[in-house]
């Protein structure tokens, strides 16, 4: 059996190593060259984090440890006020349970490594998807051949939409009606990489966590390397960038006064160096965007062949660290469902429909829990209120381990369903409302009712 895979990314080399692991010849067509050849002082990447559900799969086609090996555990969150106050701490989860700080540059060559070492599976670079035939089970990629652009169109028995948040794939589903629902939204916020470096080869910030500060209307969250500095992501407004980028002055004013605890850790040549203020800029900040859809396949009644995993899918907000551990268990999950079904045309075909129907339901709540968690980072962890919450998670969690579990626990450490995810938290909600407001009355009526004897 053939398949193709659209979009060489973290999700699609996963995948591709999954199909070649089942039987299949893969060809993995990747629009941009290959990574491996770019020069690292060209670019810098983001930290992203890996939790129990993108471990799961990683360790099931053997990649795991190698990832680990490269990557950093955090235990916790540190939220700081922008002169070096701490504002808060928490514990990810009551059994010193962590998440993995990797690098996305190093996990994406890490995969694509997996991937290119297999006999069976053939990578494209420089291929871009232009066009789907969903009938007749045709894709066509443009490439270039002698400075021509050319085109080709290649058959297969089933076809992988893992071409991310812009995906080429869902756009021919889009247009060909095979979708009922799609919101892709454009969100305000924007990101911008940065790096907090090691001081006399020591980490400047506290080793095995996660440090966030929360500025109401931006964020910036810092992630460990291996080699002791800090990978940040600055989420802000477009028009926040615009003013910090327009001149080495501006660029000072605002690490001084919102981020001043930074300011000093990086210094000011370096902020320079990285932000290159004033300057056409190579680095421009890029948009925050996210996507949901149903279904997540194209039917046609000659057989359904295409399908859309991770991104392509359902990219989402950043803020709950999930769109790749979401994307990594899509992966594992359509492996599972077609592991029941025979691989022939027939049995790919049932298996794409039920993995489809099932999964969309947890890829929007994961979407939801995301764009929930924006609010939480940039201006709940600071309030008194959220950590008081924190506190009755874990006390309510440690006295009913398996009837209450915090948020954090149910998304990033275990392995239920999203979707199910959800109901949980929501009714856990009701039920401390329902808690406090009877405790109000609790309180309220007797005090009422000593002031009425009181007033005669
Ligand atoms: P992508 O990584 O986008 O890969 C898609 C690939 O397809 C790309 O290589 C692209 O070049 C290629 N492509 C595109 N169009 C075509 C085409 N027409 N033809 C052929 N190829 C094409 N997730 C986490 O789990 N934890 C985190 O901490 C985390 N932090 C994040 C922080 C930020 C700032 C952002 C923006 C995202 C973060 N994410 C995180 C989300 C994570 O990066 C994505 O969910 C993940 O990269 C999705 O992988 P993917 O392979 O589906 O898509």
């Amino acid at each position: 059996m053939k398949a193709v895979v659209a979009g060489g990314g973290l999700v699609g080399y996963l995948e591709a190593c999954y199909l070649a692991r089942d039987g299949f010849t893969v060809d993995v067509y990747e629009k941009y060259p290959d990574p491996r050849d770019r020069k690292p002082e060209c670019f810098r990447s983001i930290n992203l984090t890996l939790s129990h559900r993108g471990e799961g799969p990683l360790r099931e086609i053997g990649l795991l440890d190698s990832v680990l090996k490269e990557s950093i555990p955090a235990y916790g969150r540190v939220a700081w006020a922008g002169n070096g106050d701490v504002l808060g701490r928490v514990d990810y989860g009551e059994k010193g349970e962590s998440i993995q700080s990797v690098s996305r540059f190093g996990m994406n060559v890490n995969l694509l490594n997996a991937a290119d070492s297999l006999e069976n599976v053939n990578i494209h670079f420089d291929h871009e998807l232009l066009l789907c035939d969903f009938d007749k089970g045709t894709a066509t990629f443009s490439f270039q051949e002698n400075g021509e652009k050319k085109e080709k169109t290649v058959f297969a028995d089933l076809f992988i939409g893992a071409d991310g948040a812009h995906s080429a794939m869902r756009a021919e589903m889009a247009k060909q009606r095979k979708l009922d629902y799609i919101d892709f939204k454009y969100h305000e916020h924007y990101y911008l990489e940065m790096l907090i470096p090691a001081k006399n080869n020591e980490y400047q910030l506290e080793k095995n966590r996660l440090h966030v500060w929360p500025k109401d209307s931006f964020v910036l969250i810092c992630l460990p390397n291996p080699d002791k500095s800090f990978s940040g992501t600055l989420v802000m407004p477009k028009q926040i960038f615009d003013q910090m980028l327009e001149s080495e002055e501006s660029l000072i004013k605002f690490w001084r006064e919102e981020l001043n605890k930074v300011y000093k850790l990086v210094g000011e040549d370096n902020l320079i160096q990285q932000f290159r203020p004033g300057k056409p800029n190579v680095r421009s900040p890029c948009r925050l965007v996210s996507l949901k859809c149903e279904p997540y396949h194209a039917s046609s009644p000659a057989g359904n062949k295409f399908v859309l995993l991770g991104d392509a899918a359902h990219a989402m907000v950043p803020f709950y660290g999930q769109g790749m551990n979401t994307g990594f268990e899509d992966v594992q999950k359509f492996h599972q469902i077609l592991k029941n079904h025979k691989i022939t045309k027939e049995g790919i075909s049932a298996a794409i429909e039920e993995f489809s129907l099932s999964r969309c339901k947890d890829g929007q709540a994961m979407s939801d829990f995301s764009y929930d968690h924006y609010e939480k980072l940039c201006s709940k962890v600071k309030k008194k209120n959220y950590n008081l919450r924190h506190h009755i998670d874990s006390t309510l969690h440690k006295v009913f381990p398996n009837q209450w579990i915090p948020e954090y626990t149910l998304v990033a450490f275990s392995h239920k369903p999203q979707s199910q995810c959800r109901q949980i938290c929501k009714s856990q909600d009701q039920i401390l409302t329902y808690m406090f407001y009877s405790l109000l009355v609790f309180i309220a009526v007797p005090l009422l009712l000593v002031l009425f004897a009181i007033l005669g």
